[in-house]
């Protein structure tokens, strides 16, 4: 630390004996230590162990004098007198030392070093000068007396007020001094603070991209930050005004800027204005953001200051954000939530003005399988490629989402006149069907998909959003049914549908719970035109209609998952039935033949339960056959598979329903361990007269023959096709020709007769 000379060592000070002059500098010079520390430095420490110096060096520099001055003048009452000043200043720093151990007020600090001042020069000048004085005058052979008054004179009358003056003044500087720099040490403190929060600001506005502006109302004086010549890609120019920058190459920002400043001029809110600008310096599209505030500096004089700022990363963050929340991540479609938003908006728009729109519900028709079979990444290929080409067929003003999964709805909107309004949604409903039957190259595999759309035509807002979503989705639903790849326009005979299908349901679950169902049984005969099984069919006793046929109610069981408990059902009754027939020797032989869908082989339960029901009913497992449809293997998934090998393993026979309509793959024929197919009746029904039938049936039963599967012809209704089947190889019959499917009572006499004959 830089010591600075509060209290100046004084030439007046000069007593004229050597030794106690320099212990006088010195004493100065440890008295100015103390001062500093104690005006600049915080820290105690320091201040107290340069105050200990002081100390040490004055009780060493006062035994100095004495033990001078006693050397001429022992015992003298002067001597005496001018050592009792010395024990007053020891007394003095003792009681200060001790005050520095709480923390004394920064006045207290200053008046004592003020009186160290004072006293020291008092000491000095007039004491010691007095003391040194007599000394040198008694040297000079002076008596005792003649030298004491000698010294009384000189010091007397105008020297001691001389010396007063210079004390006083001397104290005064010093302490002026000392008031000074402390003042200087608080300013500077608060200077460096001001300029830190000054810099921090700066750096803050720099780092933030923020520039700082201000403006009177008629844009005399204004002021501009330099940052915002940063912020403009601007260079700045003493010739021309930011404010002229701004008009040359940012006019229509400035033209807006410049409004929304007169508007808080004269309303005095505060200006908020977001715009997007193209930087002049680099071509990058940016987004600034200005805001100010209005305040007054005389009665007549406002002013507007405030900020601007790039806000281009907060725009992204929020497009991104509004992207996630409103837009499809796979396809960058708008997703559920921004299409009912923005069909909102199209129904209130309906309700202003009556004007024809259409909406369309697609769904990819085999979607789940390219997704189950190839693999996620592969759908979502496809999904993409799909929106691609749905995106060709429509217009910029149309609106596309992606409603879920494989499903796309399409907005036409304000389609006029109204008697061309459906043949244009015709029109574009074709099209979509054309485009997406072009087969898709994902990777190296190609596939074949199809949509179905529904349609629901709309010019008012009698039903919401929601309800015409639902149409537009029973239209697609309809479209399905009516063989897939086509458009279906929603009508209330739909909707009616629905309400039946609803009421279907409603019955079914009611009809499980009160097993309104019965079994009949369709025999299977051999070539010897013996019976050797059945097949377990279902009937529905509804209590109000009589008996219903299983094709009304089962595909709707299967989409509504109720098969589950109704196959459960089959399954129980068809093993009840086999133990009683395996109980009897003439029917020991026979097996039953159960139909199982799709989802009950899906189902982790199906396994589980025919083993629990074989070994329930004790029957032979190969008695009890199960019957899948070919279609079933379309789905292709392991578990499938495995779960017809454990069938297998299990010893149950398997046996491929309606053999050659579906998915016949040699593949599975080769993998699968199956005991039987079923030649599909419509390949049996124009056997005799068909060519066509015929070499499908030969292929299949040499297809059998090369597989080792047992071949059995269903809907065979004449002798003729029979007789024809067992020509081509086949010796296992099911049809009308031999029986219709019998209630248990009448199968049992059907049993007997076939016995007898
Ligand atoms: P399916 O498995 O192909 O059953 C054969 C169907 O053909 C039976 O109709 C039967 O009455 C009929 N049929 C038999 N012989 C002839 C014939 O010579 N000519 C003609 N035209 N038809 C014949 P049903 O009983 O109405 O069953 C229809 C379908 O319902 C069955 O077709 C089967 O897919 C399903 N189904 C029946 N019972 C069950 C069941 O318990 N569970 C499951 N999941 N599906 C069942
Ligand atoms: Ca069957
Ligand atoms: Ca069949």
């Amino acid at each position: 630390m830089n010591i600075i000379e509060i209290f100046p060592w004084q030439e007046s000070f000069r007593t004229g004996i050597q030794e106690i002059d320099e212990q006088h500098q010195e004493l100065v010079a440890l008295l100015n230590h103390v001062a500093n520390y104690a005006t600049f430095t915080p820290d105690k420490s320091l201040l107290k162990q340069t105050l200990a110096k002081l100390f040490e060096y004055a009780e060493y520099h006062f035994q100095c004098e004495e033990d001078i001055f006693a050397a001429v003048f022992p015992n003298e009452p002067e001597t005496i007198k001018h050592k009792k000043t010395h024990t007053s200043f020891i007394k003095r720093l003792r009681k200060f030392e001790k005050a520095l151990n709480s923390t004394p007020p920064d006045l207290e600090i200053e008046e004592l070093l003020s009186f160290l001042a004072g006293w020291l020069a008092t000491h000095i000048l007039n004491s010691d000068k007095h003391m040194v004085l007599r000394i040198n005058a008694f040297k000079n052979g002076m008596s005792i007396e003649e030298a004491n008054d000698f010294a009384d004179k000189s010091m007397a009358g105008s020297a001691t007020t001389i010396v007063n003056v210079i004390v006083f003044a001397y104290q005064k500087l010093a302490t002026n001094t000392l008031k000074l720099m402390k003042e200087s040490r608080s300013k500077k403190q608060t200077l460096s603070l001001l300029l830190d929060v000054g810099n921090r600001l700066k750096m803050a506005m720099e780092y933030a991209k923020i520039g700082y502006w201000s403006a009177s109302e008629n844009l005399v004086n204004d002021d501009w930050s330099p940052e915002l010549y940063h912020l403009f890609g601007l260079s700045k120019s003493n010739l021309t005004s930011f404010v002229s920058l701004l008009q040359r190459h940012y006019s229509e920002f400035y033209q807006q800027f410049h409004s929304a400043m007169q508007e808080s001029f004269t309303t005095g809110d505060e200006l908020f204005l977001e715009f997007p600008i193209v930087r002049v310096s680099d071509g990058s599209h940016c987004w600034i953001e200005c805001k100010g505030y209005v305040s007054s500096i005389n009665e007549s004089t406002k002013k507007i200051s405030g900020f601007m700022q790039d806000i281009t990363e907060r725009k992204h963050i929020e497009e991104q954000v509004s992207q996630l929340a409103y837009f499809d991540m796979l396809t960058g479609l708008p997703n559920r939530r921004l299409l009912l938003d923005r069909l909102q908006q199209l129904l209130s728009s309906c309700s202003r003005q009556r004007v024809n729109n259409a909406l369309l519900f697609l769904d990819i028709d085999e979607f789940k399988t390219v997704n189950d079979s190839h693999g996620h990444e592969t759908g979502d290929a496809l999904l993409k490629e799909a929106t691609k080409r749905i995106k060709n067929c429509i217009r910029e003003s149309d609106t596309l989402a992606r409603f879920g999964g494989d499903e796309f709805v399409v907005i036409l909107p304000h389609l006029e006149p109204k008697e061309l309004c459906e043949d244009h949604v015709e029109r574009v409903a074709e099209k979509l069907l054309e485009q997406l039957s072009y087969s898709f190259q994902l990777k190296d595999l190609h596939f074949n998909v199809s949509v179905s759309i529904g349609v629901v035509v709309f010019n008012d807002n009698s039903r919401n959003e929601s309800e015409l979503l639902k149409q537009a989705d029973i239209a697609m639903y309809r479209a399905k049914q009516m063989g897939k790849n086509c458009v279906c326009f929603f009508d209330q005979k739909m909707q009616e549908m629905v309400t039946h299908r609803l009421v279907l349901d409603n019955q079914l679950r009611h009809a499980i719970n009160e097993e309104q169902f019965e079994l009949f049984f369709q025999p299977q005969i051999n070539q010897l035109n013996q019976v050797v099984g059945a097949e377990a069919l279902i009937r529905w006793l509804h209590p109000e209609t009589g008996m219903v046929a299983p094709n009304a109610f089962i595909p709707r069981a299967e989409e509504t998952g109720l098969i589950i408990p109704i196959g459960e059902w089959v399954a129980k009754k068809a093993c009840e039935q086999l133990r009683v027939w395996q109980t009897q020797s003439i029917t020991k032989h026979l097996q039953l033949a159960i139909n199982a869908s799709y989802k009950q082989f899906a189902d982790p339960n199906f396994l589980p339960l025919i083993e629990q029901l074989v070994d329930e009913y004790q029957i032979r497992p190969g008695t009890l056959k199960i019957e899948l449809t070919e279609s079933i293997l379309a789905h292709d998934t392991k578990r499938l598979i495995e779960q017809i090998k454990k069938l297998k393993q299990f010893g149950v026979s398997i046996s491929v329903d309606d053999f050659g309509t579906g998915y016949s793959s040699l593949k599975y024929l080769k993998i699968l361990p199956l005991d039987q197919v079923k030649i599909d009746r419509s390949f049996v029904n124009e056997l005799v007269t068909t060519k066509k039938d015929q070499s499908i049936v030969r292929a299949i039963l040499s297809l059998s023959e090369a597989f080792n599967f047992e071949a059995i012809a269903e809907g065979v209704e004449m002798l003729e096709q029979k007789l024809f089947l067992e020509e081509m190889g086949c010796f296992m019959f099911q049809g009308f020709y031999f029986s219709k499917p019998l209630s248990i009572s009448e199968f049992d006499s059907y049993l007997l007769n076939n016995l007898k004959s």
